[in-house]
């Protein structure tokens, strides 16, 4: 999977990040602040901006015995905080999804108790790029779950999936309907197989919103709205691919759920294509899809 970037942002690294003890800040960090924030406030802010680790480890010294192998560990995770670019994608967890930001550069003090913040750029979030929660049930069993011992983790492993799911090609509804009329893609390249997933994406949120989510069948035009206010539809290929199907926008069509079913699992006959009107005969009954 070669996809790493999210927006056209780089994303160098994945960092998990705990915020405050017990995550005692992040309702306020997601919510309120638009930050990240680390608590350490042992350390000395102007050291860590002037990077005289050596120093700071020092200082950490003071506070934890002597125990070499943890104050290289805080170390290093300060380090971090005070050192990774605006590629980094931050990453953490709570109400069951999984939240994610990128965050400026510049690490501030707080003046009210001297732990250190950096601003997010734009907001965090717990959306994928369409606008699907990314619940962290869509994760494999693995991210979900990872818990993060300390302040700071890297997720070198879960880079792929998390910058991928971002992207919105785990969208398990999206992508359920694409391998369903695809089934022949099933044993090609992963990595095929999502490039081709978020073409189709594309073109369905763009084809969804043309036809406002209203089934396209004639006298039909059937949607719902969804608990979070946006409105239920499907996307389906009308030819598939093994049919010489394109991935064009010409070849998806809105359904309504109970229409989708039918083309899949009736006696159906796609025929033609005729002032914005298409016939498809379903069990030998003439239907029509109307285009836009
Ligand atoms: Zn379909
Ligand atoms: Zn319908």
């Amino acid at each position: 999977m070669k996809i790493m970037h999210i927006n056209g942002q780089d994303v160098n690294q994945v960092l998990y990040i705990n915020l405050g003890t017990h995550n005692k800040w992040r309702h306020n960090c997601i919510y309120n602040d638009n930050t990240i924030r680390l608590s350490y406030v042992e350390v000395d802010h102007q050291l860590c901006l002037a990077a005289k680790w050596t120093e700071v480890e020092e200082q950490l010294k003071i506070f934890r015995n002597g125990n070499k192998r943890v104050i290289t560990s805080d170390k290093n995770q300060i380090q971090k905080f005070y050192q990774c670019g605006e590629d980094t994608l931050w990453i953490t967890f709570f109400m069951q999804k999984l939240w994610w930001c990128f965050a400026k550069k510049e690490v501030t003090q707080r003046t009210d108790d001297t732990t250190k913040e950096r601003a997010v750029i734009g907001k965090w979030s717990c959306d994928n790029l369409v606008g699907e929660p990314l619940e962290l049930k869509y994760f494999n069993q693995e991210i979900q779950e990872f818990r993060c011992q300390q302040t700071i983790c890297e997720l070198k492993k879960f880079k792929p999936n998390i910058v991928a799911a971002i992207n919105t090609v785990q969208s398990p509804k999206i992508k359920d309907d694409f391998l369903e009329d695809f089934p022949e893609l099933k044993n090609e390249k992963q990595e095929i197989v999502i490039q081709r997933i978020k073409r189709f994406q594309d073109i369905v949120v763009q084809t969804k919103n043309k036809y406002n989510n209203c089934c396209q069948f004639e006298n039909c035009g059937f949607t719902f709205k969804k608990h979070d206010g946006s409105l239920y539809s499907e996307a389906h290929h009308l030819l598939p691919l093994s049919k010489e199907g394109s991935q064009a926008v010409d070849n998806i069509v809105i359904l309504c759920p109970n229409h989708h079913r039918m083309l899949h699992y009736a006696d159906v006959r796609i025929e033609d294509f005729e002032n914005n009107r298409r016939t498809v005969k379903i069990n030998g009954e003439s239907c029509y899809l109307i285009y836009k």
